[in-house]
Formats: C-alpha cells, structure tokens, sequence
C-alpha cells in the first residue's frame, strides 16, 4: 500500500510509543526466581546450554520419580560451565539431596510453564481470563493434549473442546467490557486439525477433509449453538494444504455457510504467504460470508528449516528477519484490501508491524474497531497494555492444559524467548549447526545431495501422480522381453503380472529365461566385460549419473509403476526412486576413489600403487520389496566398479526392473553390460548362481534362500576361473525398545511407521517391541488405538498407509502365524482390513509374546508385531538381543546413559535412536545386517563397491644404477 510521508510518520511515531510501552513493562514475574531467570538468560546466551535446557524442559514432566529427576539433572547438565548449574549438577549425584533437588527443579520448570499456560483445566483458566477481561482484553482458548495418533485419541479431543466451549460459555467475568467488544462472540476458542484427525496426509487433501469434517461438524454446530467464535490454527506447512481444505470444505457446507464466526492463520514466515491470503480472499468471496483471518509470523521456524534440510527441499519459510517483516507487511495490506470479505486479526508482538497495521487500517477509512490485535499469553504484557489502551480489540492466545503434553507448546515458546532475535538473523544451515552436539567432519566422498522425495504436499506434484498412474493405466498389458547382449527376446512363456486389488486387470507380461538364454547372457557379460573394465571409472560414472537424471526425470512413471506392482503406497514407491537415483550418484564416486591408484609406502628407489578394478561379471538376485532401489544398487555397484551385471528380478516385480536396465542402457551402458533376465529363482535364479562364468553374486532376499546361494556358490565346476563372492543380504527379526522417559507422542508414531508402512514387508521393518517398566501400560494403549484407526487400502490411493500384501500366498503365510500365535499369545489388537479385493492382512499386535515362540523368533514379512514387557531397560536390551538376525533396531529414549548403553550393546547393523528404524538413506544411513541378517558391506555405505571390486598391488624398482627418483 502506498503510504504518504505523513501516514508514515505516524507509524513511526505509533511504533515508538508502543516499543516504549513494551519495555517500561517489566517482562516476568519469576518464581522461584533463581530459576527462571538465570536459566533463560544463560539459554540465551549459550546455544550449547540452551540446546541442554529445551531438551531437560522436554524430558523433565515424562519423570516419575525423584531420583529420576536428579538422574536427568546429573546427567544433562554435568560439565556446563554456568556455577550455579554446575553445582546443582553436583547436588543432583548426593542422594540425601534428591528429593529436594527434585522439588525445586520440578516447581521451577513447571512454574516456567505457568508463565505461558493459564490452567491445567477450562475451570483452573477462568481466573486467568477474567484478569484479562479487567484489563479489557479477550482470550482465544488453544487447548494443549497429546499429539492425536488414532481415532479414540481424536474423539477425546473433540470432547474437550465441545467441554471448553461449555465451559466457556458459562463462565462468568471473562467478557471485556469496551465498547469495541459489542458485536462479537465472547466465547473464543483456538483449534487444531491435527487434534481432530489421527492421519494428516499430505498426499490426501480430499480424504483428510472428509474424515476431519465427522468432528468438525458437531464442533462447529456447537460453536453456532452458543455463539462462539472457533479459529483454526496452522501448524506446520506440509499440513497446511491439509487445513485450507477441511476448512473451505466445512464452510462451505450449506450447514455453516452463513456462519462468520470462524478464522484460519496465515503465517507470514511462509513465501507463499501473500497468495495463502488471495487464496481465503476468494474463498471469502464466494462463500458470501466473511470470516476472519489471524496473521502471524509462525511459530516452526526452526522445524521447518530442519525438516527442509533434511529432505533436500527449499526451505519454505523466509530465513532473515526482515524478509518475515516485510512479508507481514505485504499480507497487512492484503488484509486490509480484503476487507470486508475478510476480518483481520494481526497476531505479532513487533511494535512496527502493530503500528503499520494500525496506520493502515485508518487511511483505508475503517473502523478501528473491526480489525482485532492478538497476542500471546504470557509475554509482551506492556505491549498489550498500550494497544488496549488505544481502544483497539486485544486478544490474547491463552493455552489450557495439563504441563506434560503441553511441552511442544512449552519448547516453542522457550525457543521463542531465548532466542534474542539472532537465532531468526542467522542462515538456517548455522541455526541447525548449532543447535547440533559437535562431530567430526564428513568427508567429501560421503556426501551426496540425496534425491529429494517428492513434495506431495504441493498440489502440483498430486497431479503429476494422478496422471502418471492414470498413464500407466493406458499402459496395462505391455510386452516385456528378455534383454540379453543386443537380443530383445520376447518368444518365450510369460509370466503375468496382475494388480492384486484388481483381479484381473494384467499390468504386463514378461518373457521368462531358459536355461539357454543364461548361457548367452553369462557370455554376452564375460565377452563386455573387459572393455568396460578398461573404460576409465570416471566415463562410467558420466553414464550412471545421467541414469539417475533420467530416473528423476521419469519419478512419476516409474512410482506409479511400483504402486501397480509392488503394492507401494505413494510416498514408498516415490521413496525408492530416490533410492535408486542416490546409489548411481553415490557409488559412481566411489569406483572413481577405488580406481584411482594410491600410493604405498615412502621409500626411495621404489613405486608402489594399490588400487581396484572389477572383478567379472555379477548375477543380481533381487527381491521384490524394493522393487527399483535394491536391483538398481546392487546392479550399480557392480556396473559402476567394472563388472558386467545380469539382473535376475524377483518374480513379484519383473517390470520395474526392466524400465531400470532399458534406462541404464538409455544413459549409455553397453548391452553387454547390463542385460534383464527375469525368471524363477529356482531355475533362471539358480542357473545363474551356480554358472561357471559368474564371478560375483549380489543377493537379497530371504534367509533360507540366501543361504543356499552361499552354500552353491561355494562349489566350483569345471571351467571355472574365479572363485566366487557372493554378497548375501538377508532377513530381519528387528526390535525397537520404549523406554521409561521415552516422548510417546513420538514413540508410537515411530513404531506406528516401522511395524506397518508397506504392511511391514521391509527387512528393516520393527517386528518386535520391548516396552520398559512404568511405560508399558499407556505405550500399549496408545498403540492399541493407533493400530485400529490405520488406514488399510489399495496402494493407488494416496490416503492408503497399509496396502495389501504382495500377493495371495504371502498372505495365508501370514494368517499362518497369526493363526499360530493367538493359541500362545494375547491377541492386542487387530486392525480393519477394507471389504475390497485384494490380499489384505490387518494390522496386528500380539502382547505376552513367548521368547521362543516363533512369532518371537522368526521373520513373518508382514504387518505382524510382538510386544513385549521389560521391568528394566537391561531387560528390554536382553529381550532384543534374542535373536538370530541383526539388522535394525531402535530405541526411543530421553536418557542419555541408556542412550549411550544401548549405542555399546545392541549388536545391529543398523541402531536407530528416537526415529523409526525403516527409511535408510543411501551415503546418510549405510544399511546392511549382521548374523544371519547377511553378509556383505553396507548398502548405500562407504565399502559397498568396493566388495564388487579386486584390488592390484604394483611395485616398480626406480632404483636405476644406484640412483632413484624422488617418490612422493
Ligand atoms: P526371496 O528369497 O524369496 O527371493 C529373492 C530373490 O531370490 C528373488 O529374485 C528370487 O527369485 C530369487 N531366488 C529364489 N530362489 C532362488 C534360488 N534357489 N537360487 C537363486 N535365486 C533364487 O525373497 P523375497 O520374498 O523376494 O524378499 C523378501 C525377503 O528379502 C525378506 O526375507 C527380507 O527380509 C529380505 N530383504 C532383505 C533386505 C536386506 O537388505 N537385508 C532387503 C530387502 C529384503
């Protein structure tokens, strides 16, 4: 908005007074004083103390006794530099001192949360509120609880909130008595779509707005019933799709139409901000009923820097101050523009973006009374009190709640507070660092840019989804021929593959080898082999990184493929085209390192070089799970070290495999080099691995098969020239241990994710869990309930996060054993499975789990999961060290000593630690078991090609006539 000199003096001027206001105002009322201020003074000035103190903050109300408390304090706050902290981490290891230390330290955190929570309950806050109300400002209500994880949990949520707007209503002085308060609802309260729908899927606007709408509706009906006003708050961004939706979904609902008591956030730290305001403006418009529009800066600044960060996405937040400024501006004009389709709310604590909206809102000609100032409780006390004294509509956001599941809210605020504005300043990979306990350096080689999974929050990338599996579709019934040297063989029996939640529908067809086409395809590999051997690594690589563009460039086609295969969910299948794409890169740099002769030794007179060079040609034995990303990284790390690769898909997922090696070779990879030779694995599979002509098998897949290919492998036959490797991984059994202090919001989500994404069919996948001591009773109760609401379906719907297994007899397997375990084990819960075709097995938890029991024992490749119960967290490490197989395991923990024990004694491949133990990233999580979990280096890990790879020594005498060179 164009502002003349005069306007803008007065902003000036408005500001001045207000930031005047805002600091005259003492900022705390401290108690137990020492606590409070010294803490969050230090937290401000430390980022190492202030990591410390978030993490103890978040921690301390999961502690159910006093030498629990101390425990923590000891172990969190031993060897900062702060005396006072020092020496109360001393106290903390004297016994006599614990209760004590315990009493204050508990008083002190949870005075820290009275600060910013008006009440444990509605009731308890009333008080607060009508304190408010003395100084004529309102409240919005934002009620704290646990992260919703089922359906229960949400029906619990809508009760409290129906409660608080009974409560509400009834209660007494809690109304401002301004003039400016005239028309509008005295009841107020603040909502959030996570606490009313358990699945927040991004991919799933429609679905999430249709199952959040059951709540919202009697939510809403009770708001009109009693006049209340119901915000909606927005939470982070990939769920902001999410809300816009549900939200312009329910309002427009001829039910709630003309309703205008309601209001949705817009955060200005976001880039899209102004456009997420165009967005309500139009939607206001045609509705034909305004409703109101909070704008904020946004309380996930550092979340979502992180979450962006670590996914490879552009952060979608503004990363200095004054862009945030800025575009806070921007959207006040858009606001004010808006008017009256939407009614404003400015929702900021910055004196100038107050004064700004103040300003504005006079030169547009409207009433001062129509645009509304929030604030939260808590802080900036002065502030509020000057901009209520002008008259103007203050609100105040008022959190109720019990302190334990209020700490997320907690933990905002404290890194609001103690963040002296310059965490906001810095460049978010600096913020992130900091915030980081100090490493050692990556090196350069084990550091890739990871492919980036696809955003399918954006609506852009959900159509571009839809239409690639429409496409495939169109595509149904393709021809897939045997790629054998130059020869496309396509005369040959097939093998049908069927979607299985269609019966019927065939995706395509493929030639299965004969025992003839393994002979040519091993001499066609033996005849290529050398050329491509001598083609120096960095010319392969050329080729193999342009095969991952290429695999990028086709992402959608190629998971939409999966989804119809393999049975892969959206984000799976998306997931292991990442995969892939990041083996090409990451072993291609690899083989170039290997290649690269290195220098021994520093004698004078000689010359020694050690380096690697492929070894023969490997057979790759894959399996079907992931379906692109495991045949493509073994078949890389052979092709990029100089081996010739056979690929002997899974009989589950012949096709995706085919669009693998026709892309290799599209990139540039000889035909020789990579030939497709699907088949069974009794008779193609099995012809490959005993051939003469075969130097290297890469296998993965199950145990009992693996270590028949160990045990054939080992025979040599006549003609034979290389004694074979063979690299085998294999099964898992993995446990996931739940201790005593573990956050359980984010416990159950993680074992939630690791037991039944893709129905448990990973190796990686959580089998076992072990739950310690005092956790057991609510861990298996939440897990109960969050097991009951997953949604079961075919993989082509993006709502869908448990599909149907692979095919019909993997699932009379797994009904096997849940046959087998109900007649030794205490059935939990069992999930639904939809009444649709399809091999669909519920999601299903078994508890009193005999430890040789075989669902205790042996791996079911299914959404199967065995709880089990520990008094002790070295029982609980027990319970998971039982087991034939070492691949994952995880362990959710606030204990720094249990942390660091299970880091020492759980022999895994691969330990996970507060995050789900499935979703290894290749250069970032290297991934392979131990025991009978296989044998071999780990996938996507700095030795991988390595094993694909011979090394040569070579050493010159330079010594000529008694004189050498200088070596060097
Ligand atoms: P599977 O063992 O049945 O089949 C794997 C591959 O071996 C297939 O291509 C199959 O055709 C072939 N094969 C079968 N018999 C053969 C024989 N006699 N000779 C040669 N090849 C033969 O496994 P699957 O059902 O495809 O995959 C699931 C299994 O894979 C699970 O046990 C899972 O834990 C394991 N897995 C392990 C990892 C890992 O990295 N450790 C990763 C994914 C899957």
């Amino acid at each position: 908005m164009a502002l003349d000199t005069a306007a803008e003096r007065s902003i000036h001027e408005l500001e001045e007074r207000l930031r005047a206001a805002a600091t005259s105002h003492p900022p705390l009322v401290l108690t137990p004083a020492w606590f409070q201020q010294h803490l969050l003074d230090w937290a401000s000035s430390d980022p190492d103390f202030r990591v410390k103190l978030l993490r103890f903050v978040d921690v301390l109300p999961a502690l159910r006794s006093a030498s629990a408390v101390s425990d923590h304090v000891r172990q969190y706050f031993r060897g900062v530099h702060q005396p006072l902290i020092g020496a109360t981490a001393g106290i903390a290891s004297t016994p006599v001192f614990r209760p004590i230390l315990s009493r204050v330290v508990r008083e002190g955190v949870f005075a820290m949360a009275g600060r910013f929570i008006a009440g444990a309950t509605p009731e308890e806050a009333v008080p607060a509120l009508a304190a408010l109300a003395r100084d004529d400002v309102a409240y919005t209500v934002d009620l704290l609880g646990e992260e919703t994880l089922s359906d229960a949990e949400a029906d619990a949520y809508l009760e409290r909130y129906l409660q608080l707007i009974r409560t509400l209503s009834a209660a007494e002085n809690v109304t401002p008595p301004g003039a400016q308060w005239a028309d509008v609802p005295h009841v107020n309260i603040s909502v959030k779509l996570s606490a009313l729908c358990p699945h927040l899927e991004p991919a799933a606007p429609e679905w999430v707005s249709t199952a959040a709408r059951e709540r919202l509706r009697p939510l809403l009906r009770q708001a009109m019933e009693s006049g209340a006003f119901i915000n909606f708050d927005m939470e982070q961004f990939r769920y902001k799709d999410l809300l816009h939706t549900a939200f312009a979904d329910a309002l427009l609902e001829p039910e709630f139409s003309a309703y205008p008591h309601a209001g949705i956030v817009v955060q200005a730290y976001l880039r899209d901000a102004a456009a997420d305001v165009g967005r309500l403006r139009e939607l206001a418009e045609r509705r034909g009923t305004p409703f109101s529009v909070r704008l904020v800066k946004g309380a996930y600044w550092d979340e979502e820097v992180i979450v962006a960060g670590q996914n490879g996405w552009p952060a979608p937040v503004f990363t200095g101050k004054a862009e945030t400024d800025e575009s806070f501006d921007r959207c006040t004009d858009a606001l004010v523009a808006a008017w009256p389709h939407l009614r404003p709310a400015f929702g900021t604590h910055n004196p100038a973006s107050i004064a700004q909206a103040i300003v504005k809102w006079r030169e547009a000609g409207l009433r001062p009374q129509d645009a509304e100032f929030q604030m939260l409780y808590g802080m900036a006390e002065g502030l509020r009190g000057a901009v209520a004294g002008l008259g103007l509509r203050t609100r105040v956001y008022v959190p109720v709640g019990q302190v334990i599941p209020g700490m997320a809210y907690l933990v905002r605020r404290l890194l609001e507070n103690t963040s002296n504005q310059a965490w906001f300043m810095a460049a978010p990979s600096e913020t992130a660092k900091s915030a980081m306990p100090a490493r050692p350096a990556v090196g350069a080689l084990d550091r890739i840019n990871n492919s980036p999974p696809t955003p399918l929050f954006e609506p852009q990338m959900r159509a571009e989804m839809l239409a690639a599996l429409a496409q495939r579709r169109k595509d149904f019934g393709r021809e897939y021929p045997l790629l054998i040297g130059e020869r496309a063989v396509l005369d040959r029996p097939r093998s049908r593959i069927e979607y299985q939640c269609e019966p019927g529908t065939i995706i395509g067809e493929v030639a299965q080898a004969t025992l003839a086409d393994v002979d040519e395809a091993v001499a066609a590999a033996n005849a290529a082999f050398p050329a491509w051997r001598d083609t120096p690594a960095a010319a392969r690589g050329d080729i193999l990184r342009r095969a991952a563009g290429l695999l990028e460039d086709r992402r959608f086609a190629l998971a939409a493929l999966m989804v119809y295969e393999s049975g892969k969910p959206w984000h799976e299948a998306d997931g292991d085209v990442s995969e892939a794409a990041d083996y090409l890169r990451y072993y291609s740099a690899q083989a170039e390192d290997l290649e690269t002769p290195r220098l021994m030794g520093h004698v004078a007179g000689e010359h020694n070089e050690y380096f690697h060079r492929g070894r023969g040609v490997a057979a790759i034995i894959a399996p079907w799970n992931f379906p692109l990303a495991i045949i493509c990284g073994m078949a890389v790390g052979a092709i990029a070290g100089g081996n010739a690769a056979i690929l002997k898909p899974a009989g589950q997922s012949p096709l995706i495999a085919a669009e693998l090696v026709s892309i290799l070779r599209e990139a540039g990879v000889p035909p020789g080099v990579v030939q497709y030779l699907p088949g069974r694995g009794g008779e193609a599979g099995q012809a490959l691995v005993e051939h003469p002509g075969v130097d290297i098998i890469a296998f993965t897949g199950s145990n009992a098969v693996g270590l028949g290919i160990i045990e054939a492998a080992a025979k040599t036959k006549p003609g034979q020239h290389n004694v074979k490797r063979v690299i085998a991984e294999m099964g898992g059994k993995n446990a996931v241990i739940i201790d005593e202090d573990a956050d359980l919001d984010q416990a159950i989500e993680g074992v939630i994710a690791s037991a039944f994404g893709y129905a448990g069919q990973k190796c990686s996948a959580c089998s076992r869990l072990v739950i310690a001591g005092s956790a057991y009773e609510e861990a298996a109760a939440r897990l109960a309930n969050a097991v009951r609401s997953l949604v079961v379906g075919p993989p082509h719907l993006p709502e869908t996060f448990v599909p149907p297994v692979i095919n019909e007899d993997a699932r009379r397997k797994i009904e096997g054993y849940i046959e087998g375990a109900r007649g030794y084990a205490k059935l939990l819960v069992q999930g639904r499975t939809p009444d649709a075709p399809g091999p669909y097995v519920p999601p299903t938890v078994f508890s009193n789990v005999p430890l040789d029991s075989p669902l205790a024992q042996e791996e079911v490749f299914g959404p199967v999961l065995a709880v089990f119960r520990a008094d002790t967290f070295d029982e609980a490490l027990a319970i998971a060290a039982d087991s034939a197989f070492a691949l994952t395991g995880g362990v959710y923990s606030r204990n720094p000593r249990n942390i660091a024990q299970a880091r020492a004694s759980m022999r895994v491949g691969s330990l996970y630690v507060n995050r789900k133990v499935t979703g290894a990233i290749p250069a970032r999580q290297p991934f392979g078991g131990m025991r009978m979990s296989g044998i071999g280096e780990k996938a996507g890990g700095p030795d991988y090609v390595r094993q694909f790879m011979e090394p040569y020594t070579q050493s010159e005498n330079t010594m000529r006539r008694g004189f050498a060179p200088e070596e060097g």
